[in-house]
């Protein structure tokens, strides 16, 4: 009666890290406690489709999502520094280890991949204000030039659209669930292989995301500061703005509407929860899509770079690691646990890292090929 251990170990490791930091701060959510949150492990492995027993274990899991939120805000990041020179060592920054990066991409196509909040834009407090700068725009257009170049966001397709606003790139919005292709050649050589790529997987829940996002404004109101963002194919409550004091009682509430729709899960972000349906598809599943696309379905002589900052970057990040092909990136300041192999600080890092890339690739015009 079991389903794969397998797939279920990792998910069970998450949910007894989630266990612990609930008992060691009980008080976001108290209704966690101990024998009970055996009882939902117990449950979770013998009877994997007990909605009540699954949506505890979600209760406990927000609550440690809680916890880590807090304890990554600037103020109590300064006494990681040991912790961080180990963990730089493991993940060095991909701009010191620029000429290794580039010797392995040698001869390969390399294919570019890249969120969007807090990867080519700082993370603002309006979501709807999340620009990016005039150079990163000018050093996206020559990337796009070189590479076939795909953003791969948790946004709307069309809002992050109307931010990066580049016709020659792939859009994956809604977590990949909305892939569009690009609309105008990205070069005049890669032309004729502009295939329109249109993919939808997730079409017919979008009367149950439109009927959510109502009820969770409608709940939230209460809440100062909470922000409710349709992204056509998901939902995003975000907490940017929402003081501290009420992150865990904005979590329960959106909780308690999700327990009437066993349809969509709950997913973490930085200081976001997201609503999506629970189909298995990911932004992991989204670049193997668009590699498939592009003709590298089985290809050794391709290498993809992603680039995110977010958990959600990570079902990507993953994909790379067991394909054994390319680099994953991720931008943070902070020590994380994450299945990329380099890191970058921020965006404008990002930003220079892209530029070396398009040096790198654009033909030299300093060395002559013939004295
Ligand atoms: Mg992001």
């Amino acid at each position: 009666m079991m389903t794969n251990q397998n797939v279920v170990t990792h998910e069970v490791i998450n949910t007894l890290i989630a266990v612990a930091a609930s008992i060691s701060n009980s008080t976001a959510l108290p209704s966690a406690t101990v024998p009970e949150s055996m009882a939902v492990l117990g449950g979770f492995w013998g009877l994997p489709h007990n909605k009540n027993l699954v949506k505890r274990l979600e209760g406990a899991k927000v609550s440690a999502w809680i916890d880590s939120m807090r304890a990554s805000s600037p103020t109590r990041a300064k006494s990681e520094s040991q912790e961080k020179r180990s963990w730089i060592l493991y993940h060095p920054s991909a701009l010191n280890t620029f000429e290794q990066i580039v010797c392995s991409a040698k001869g390969k196509q390399v294919v570019v991949f890249l969120d969007y909040d807090g990867t080519l834009s700082p993370i603002v407090a309006d979501p709807d204000k999340a620009f990016m700068t005039r150079k990163m725009r000018a050093t996206l257009k020559g990337i796009a030039r070189h590479f076939p170049t795909a953003i791969v966001t948790g946004r709307c397709r069309d809002k992050v659209y109307n931010f990066v606003k580049l016709a020659e790139l792939y859009y994956a919005g809604s977590h990949g669930m909305d892939i569009k292709g690009p609309t105008k050649s990205q070069s005049p050589k890669q032309g004729n292989n502009n295939k329109a790529v249109l993919f939808q997987p997730a079409s017919q829940f979008l009367p149950m995301i439109d009927e959510v996002y109502k009820i969770l404004l409608e709940k939230t109101k209460t809440v100062p500061g909470a922000n409710v963002e349709n992204n056509k194919f998901c939902l995003s409550v975000h907490f940017r703005c929402v003081d501290e004091k009420s992150w865990a009682a904005l979590a329960e509430k959106v909780r308690l509407v999700l327990n009437d729709y066993p349809q969509l899960r709950l997913t973490q972000g930085r200081k976001v929860l997201e609503i999506r349906p629970t189909i298995k598809w990911d932004k992991g599943k989204a670049l193997e899509f668009l590699l498939e696309s592009l003709g590298y379905e089985n290809s050794n002589d391709v290498f993809p770079i992603y680039i995110g900052d977010d958990r959600t970057d990570e079902d990507a990040f993953k994909v790379l690691r067991s394909r054994g092909q390319g680099i994953g990136i991720l931008v943070s300041r902070v020590a994380k646990e994450t299945d990329a192999s380099y890191t970058l600080q921020d965006p404008s890092e990002v930003e220079q890292f892209l530029r070396r890339l398009v040096e790198w690739k654009r033909p030299s015009t300093v060395t002559p090929t013939s004295v």
